[in-house]
């Protein structure tokens, strides 16, 4: 393990210097220091995670050299005077240091409805299918899936077979935090034929930031999985807010937000129900501020909204996307019908409206 992320950070020391000095094959850029004196973390720090924009993505954690950008209570890199190369790689891949924030059902071949008929999820268990069956077809060898432990603290897991989704808590909604772009470091050392990501559409665009800027990216993520999203929250406030509504979290089995309601189910089947408005106290504040409620940088985005009960909601928006789906839908794997994006429109215009509220303040 060390030694993949030795050679990870390897590669990105050896980038960012080849672009000092201008001999790499592809075109980099590295945006203006706002603060001509001060390092490029300490930009990042100014113009992102002070200002309150940062999504907590952890695209940034992903790309740098040495380590030291970590998750805690928001993100930061507590020594950085020491330890930061000023190579610049963190500002190159924060979606949010130069912001397009982006909006509506973005582009797409299809907008479908899928139930996997092979494993249970979420909703139609759409994502899980999608991932495994491009390891079947030999798309990819790995998926990153965001897990949890017992207390619903995020966990990755880097499934290479499908019989890792034995383990039952990796399918299924954690309104948390995940770190799956650092794990994403390590992914790219290991695979051979290319990873498959999950992720909400800041991770999504993380990546498309990651495969803009370093080659690597590119040429082993080879399918990324957008899921629809409104929200995510910080562990601590969410389990806090939960435990003080009643929530046990060794009885809790399923979280999940629809029709305006936050609904927690214990194994027992006892439901705690509340309006997911009252969450608006801990909303992240990077989670106010955008406005990409489908994921529209996706291969495909999977969401609950748009098709009925025990179904998932599929955007198919590109080629490899399309052809998992084919994949699909000529093994039987799973059942398909019509989405209706109409029902969607609601949530795109519930971000828009937040973020132009947070504007006016
Ligand atoms: C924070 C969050 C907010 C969401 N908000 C909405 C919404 O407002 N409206 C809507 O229609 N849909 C929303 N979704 C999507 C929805 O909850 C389902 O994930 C989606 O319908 C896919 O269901 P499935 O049965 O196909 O997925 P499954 O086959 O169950 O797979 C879901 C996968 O999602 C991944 N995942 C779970 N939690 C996280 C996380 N915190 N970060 C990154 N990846 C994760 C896991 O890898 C898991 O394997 C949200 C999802 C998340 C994570």
């Amino acid at each position: 393990m060390f030694d993949a992320n030795f050679k990870a950070c390897e590669e990105v020391i050896k980038m960012a210097a080849e672009a000092r000095v201008g001999k790499s094959e592809w075109e980099v850029k590295v945006p203006e220091k706002p603060l001509k004196e001060k390092l490029y973390f300490e930009n990042l720090k100014a113009k992102v995670i002070d200002t309150n924009l940062c999504s907590h993505c952890l695209t940034c954690a992903c790309v740098c050299p040495v380590d030291g950008i970590i998750a805690v209570d928001g993100v930061d890199f507590p020594d950085y005077e020491d330890r930061c190369t000023d190579c610049g790689a963190c500002v190159r891949v924060c979606p949010r240091f130069v912001y397009e924030p982006r909006s509506g059902l973005g582009s797409y071949i299809d907008f479908i409805a899928g139930r996997s008929k092979r494993f249970a999820g979420q909703d139609g268990a759409m994502v899980t299918e999608l991932i495994v069956s491009a390891m079947e077809m030999g798309m990819i060898d790995r998926g990153l899936f965001v897990g949890r432990d017992e207390k619903w603290a995020t966990e990755i897991f880097h499934v290479r077979d499908p019989e890792q989704l034995a383990i039952s808590t990796l399918g299924g909604t954690k309104y948390t935090f995940a770190t799956v772009l650092p794990e994403l470091k390590k992914a790219v050392r290991f695979t051979k034929r290319g990873i498959g990501v999950i992720g909400t559409p800041c991770i999504v665009s993380g990546v498309r930031k990651l495969q803009q800027e370093f080659p690597i990216f590119r040429e082993k993520v080879k399918l990324v999985v957008g899921l629809f999203c409104t929200e995510n929250f910080h562990y601590d406030d969410i389990s806090k807010f939960l435990q003080e509504k009643g929530v046990d979290f060794d009885k809790l089995i399923k979280t999940d937000i629809t029709k305006g309601k936050f609904i927690a189910t214990m194994s027992d089947g006892e439901k705690v129900k509340f309006k997911v408005k009252e969450l608006e106290e801990i909303l992240p504040s990077g989670c106010n501020v955008c406005t990409d409620f489908t994921a529209v940088e996706s291969d495909a985005s999977v969401g609950s909204v748009g098709s009925e009960k025990g179904f998932s909601t599929v955007a198919v928006r590109e080629e490899n996307a399309k052809k998992v789906i084919e994949y699909i839908k000529e093994k039987g794997y799973a059942d398909f019908g019509e989405a209706d994006t109409s029902q969607l429109d609601f949530l795109i215009g519930h971000k828009k409206k937040r973020e132009e509220n947070i504007k006016k303040d």
